[in-house]
């Protein structure tokens, strides 16, 4: 996707001086999940992780809420389950990533809430099977 997003004009619009000052008031001040950051700017989660990344903005390892997990070898979300087991209170669930094809594991919790569109929490293992 071709993203270009105007982060200075974002951020003055929302009364932020810069637009690192925005993101990490959302995403390190308010605690929001970069989903969420996403949605308020109404950009992609990945613009945002992007722009993070750029900026020098630590992206929080765990707890990361997204609608899927990204891939631990190229970081798009876009991979499809290849089976699934129950493991306690967690699903390990086997993906392929259909970007670049890796193959990797997930931890999944449900952490499902009444009326939020996130319905599970992604612990992604970073687990990279084969090549
Ligand atoms: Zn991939």
């Amino acid at each position: 996707m071709g993203i270009r997003i105007d982060w200075g004009r974002l951020a003055l619009e929302r009364g932020y001086d810069t637009p690192r000052q925005m993101l990490e008031d959302l995403y390190i001040t308010k605690g929001l999940p970069l989903q969420s950051v996403a949605d308020k700017l109404i950009v992609s989660a990945t613009a945002v992780r992007h722009a993070m990344l750029a900026m020098g903005i630590k992206l929080r390892p765990r707890h990361q809420i997204l609608k899927g997990p990204s891939c631990p070898k190229c970081t798009i979300q876009n991979s499809r389950v290849i089976a699934s087991h129950p493991f306690g209170s967690y699903m390990i669930r086997y993906r392929i990533c259909l970007s670049c094809g890796a193959r990797f594991k997930t931890k999944e919790v449900v952490v499902c809430e009444r009326g939020s569109t996130q319905g599970h929490e992604f612990r992604s293992e970073s687990t990279v099977d084969g090549q």
